[in-house]
């Protein structure tokens, strides 16, 4: 009798082990990345004409490698897939790999004794490695995207180099049904602390780095970590190894002092993928008007994002509302879009919900070709003078 209850109880365990193995992963997908306005959206004549007129859109920031989502096929949940992509004419996406965060995250201090996306990617199933090196964790979605890319027909592929882009561009001259990302990292404890990892995750098509995310890291200090310092030297060298190699230092997330150590010894463009600006919405996580114009001066971008935290409210208009702010304050040419779509948040709208930015940015008196630049130009020029040539 004992022998058939043990039995029962094992046979019960292993199911729903088995299924929280399967349904797991999209359960939490589904749960952690919501958006404020579900799809479909409409958008004033003159708002339409204007988003099916631009020729490149593009967005800075996108967690949705994190969740093990299938990118290949539409989905009901998140913000975004490479159908959606297309069906919003969306030309390039940042995908921004997150490796280690804190339980029980927040923006005012977190350290890096937790590890949730461990646990995340044990109930992904991912390789026993990336369990225990988060440069190995960085290199299970760089070799995600490209499966993407391959498993397409054509339709998605990923950008490397100038000449990547200007290829793609070209292609796009004939054919606006295709679309393409980069990849960028979230946090440079993705380096496990050796320097020579920067040239592995280049070799694996990393072509942005965010020093820090949510927690002080051996590179630097996070706006939402413990001690709010700076540069180490370490950092000061992997900042120098990656300028070398043409990989685009993101400042995002990073403390203020880290900020200005970064501005002071960089020697090409920075960019901040996802931010919102302490002009309209002054919390920790957001940039200072000396911060928006120490980016502006290396020539780099800013990207405003599209959630409650950055921009204090729920709308596109508040996205909108920074993006004149800070081309106001910096010049339209430095500001573009970061969206932060699948960061775990609840983002504005999903990816074919873009139209509705325009229309926002129409009703705070901006002018066609200044809303082209915003959303896509600006990324479009940067990356063709940044990224490597070959
Ligand atoms: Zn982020």
């Amino acid at each position: 009798m004992l022998k058939k209850i043990l039995l029962i109880a094992g046979s019960i365990i292993i199911i729903l082990l088995i299924a929280a193995l399967l349904l797991g992963p999209g359960m939490i997908d589904r749960s952690m990345n919501t958006v404020t306005l579900p799809p479909p959206y409409t958008v004033s004549p003159r708002a339409q004409q204007l988003y099916d007129s631009l020729e490149f859109i593009a967005d800075l920031h996108s967690d949705a490698l994190l969740w093990k989502r299938n990118l290949l096929e539409r989905h009901d949940y998140g913000s975004e897939d490479i159908p959606r992509m297309l069906q919003a004419r969306l030309a390039l996406q940042a995908f921004t790999i997150v490796t280690k965060t804190p339980r029980g995250i927040n923006f005012d201090k977190n350290t890096d004794e937790t590890d949730q996306i461990r646990l995340l990617y044990m109930l992904q199933a991912r390789p026993i490695g990336s369990w225990f090196s988060l440069t190995e964790r960085a290199l299970v979605q760089c070799r995600a995207l490209f499966e993407f890319a391959r498993e397409s027909n054509g339709a998605f592929r990923v950008i490397r180099s100038q000449k990547d882009l200007r290829a793609y561009l070209r292609e796009r001259e004939s054919n606006k049904n295709i679309t393409a990302g980069f990849l960028g990292i979230e946090g440079m404890h993705a380096l496990d602390g050796e320097l020579e990892n920067v040239d592995v995750l280049y070799n694996a098509g990393v072509r942005m780095m965010a020093p820090v995310h949510f927690f002080d890291n051996k590179v630097g200090c996070s706006a939402h970590g413990v001690s709010h310092g700076g540069l180490t030297d370490f950092g000061a060298q992997v900042i120098r190894r990656m300028q070398e190699k043409n990989m685009i230092v993101d400042i995002a997330h990073s403390s203020e002092k880290l900020i200005d150590d970064i501005l002071r010894i960089t020697t090409k463009p920075v960019i901040t993928s996802h931010t919102g600006v302490k002009g309209t919405c002054d919390n920790v996580r957001n940039l200072s008007d000396k911060h928006l114009k120490g980016i502006a001066a290396t020539g780099g971008l800013i990207g405003i994002a599209f959630f409650k935290q950055a921009v204090c409210g729920t709308t596109a208009k508040s996205t909108a509302e920074a993006i004149r702010y800070t081309a106001d304050l910096v010049g339209i040419e430095h500001v573009a879009l970061g969206s932060d779509f699948d960061g775990a948040i609840q983002a504005h709208f999903d990816v074919t919900g873009l139209p509705l930015l325009v229309e926002e940015l129409l009703n705070l008196g901006m002018s066609p070709q200044d809303i082209a630049l915003v959303m896509g130009e600006n990324v479009k020029r940067f990356m063709l003078d940044n990224l490597p040539e070959e």
